[in-house]
């Protein structure tokens, strides 16, 4: 059983996710990459337990982490059995459906019975009751959005899961999320899209959407925003300015392939490096204030396959504002 650090809340700042009664860390950790069957156990439990004493109660998860599927909520099920059952409460659990977990036609997507079956599936391999936040993963063009989102109200009303929210669902597809969930009785309480200093459709008006940007949309609907790869798989962390670190995620090519690292691209990360070292903090620090300027922002959700990234991290916790000169600075560089 492990002891948890006294004074992990003191330690975090929370923000309130939308108009809902969610409090989550400004910084989450996510388990995405470094929490399959090829990771070691003890790196894995020691990144988790040292996120959780530092005040990061929001552990993201999906019915896909891993390699393989579903191995990511395996590791951390044995994690909260081993160390930190009497603190379930302390946690937010989140997981997702929508990708391809499971062979056959009800192992991705949004039918009813993918979502349901998969949240019991998740819910089996986390070893927990119920999950905090159940997400539908991704839009899904032939399943009516009354039906994937009558199975997140079905999975909250069963208690399986206590909120539901919505992942890279576009400006519009999210408008008509959230009105079809008002209509059905559920309240859609956090949007999970990709946003990083390298990455900002989230703010670009979108023609379908009357010229409205997704930020607009969920602050109009009172949704919170866990902005996930906020430091655009690793690239905003200088880890590639010299190279392709041989156990860097970009050596392993799948979702952070080589080809992202043009010249150009590397030229603007170099600038930022800059603007970061200049303020006394590491560019992935640097990332992290950036996206948390936004107040629409309620949490951004990081990666780490270190307790020494995690470590780094964190730093952005506690970080001074950007001046108005440092925002224009990061401006000329913070380019898609
Ligand atoms: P990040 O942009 O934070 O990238 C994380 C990766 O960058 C790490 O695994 C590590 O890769 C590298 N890294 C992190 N910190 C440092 C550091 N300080 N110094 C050097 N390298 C560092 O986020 P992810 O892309 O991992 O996504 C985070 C989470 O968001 C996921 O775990 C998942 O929960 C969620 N997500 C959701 C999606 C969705 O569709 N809803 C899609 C993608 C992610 P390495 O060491 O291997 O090079």
């Amino acid at each position: 059983m492990h002891v948890p650090a006294a004074d992990r809340h003191a330690r975090m700042t929370y923000r309130r996710a939308g108009r809902s009664g969610l409090d989550l860390p400004v910084v989450s950790l996510g388990l995405w990459q470094n929490f399959g069957d090829p990771q070691a156990f003890e790196t894995q439990r020691a990144v988790v337990l040292e996120a959780f004493d530092a005040g990061v109660t929001h552990l993201d998860l999906a019915n896909n982490y891993g390699p393989p599927p579903g191995a990511a909520e395996e590791v951390l099920g044995r994690i909260l059995a081993r160390d930190l059952t009497h603190h379930r409460d302390e946690l937010v659990i989140t997981t997702k459906a929508g990708y391809r977990a499971w062979e056959g036609p009800y192992g991705e997507f949004g039918s009813r019975a993918s979502v349901l079956a998969s949240l019991d599936r998740s819910l089996r391999r986390i070893g927990v009751d119920h999950v905090d936040v159940m997400y539908s993963h991704r839009f899904d063009p032939r399943t009516p959005l009354e039906e994937t989102l009558g199975a997140l109200r079905t999975a909250v009303d069963s208690g399986k899961a206590l909120y539901a929210g919505i992942s890279s669902y576009s400006a519009r597809r999210t408008r008509e999320a959230v009105a079809v969930a008002g209509d059905l009785g559920l309240r859609l309480v956090v949007h999970q899209p990709s946003y990083s200093m390298l990455n900002r459709w989230v703010e670009q008006p979108q023609q379908d959407a009357g010229g409205a940007s997704l930020l607009d949309v969920v602050e109009e609907a009172g949704l919170g925003v866990v902005a996930f790869s906020p430091l655009a798989q690793g690239m905003l962390t200088g880890k590639y300015l010299d190279g392709v670190p041989e156990t860097s995620r970009a050596a392993r090519g799948s979702s952070l392939p080589r080809s992202y690292l043009t010249p150009e691209a590397l030229d603007h990360v170099r600038a930022l490096d800059a603007v970061a070292r200049e303020r006394g903090q590491t560019l992935a620090q640097l990332a992290l204030t950036w996206v948390l300027r936004d107040h629409r922002v309620t949490s951004v959700l990081i990666g780490a396959s270190s307790t020494r990234q995690l470590r780094d991290n964190l730093g952005a916790v506690a970080a001074a504002p950007l001046s108005d000169d440092e925002l224009a600075r990061i401006e000329a560089h913070a380019v898609d």
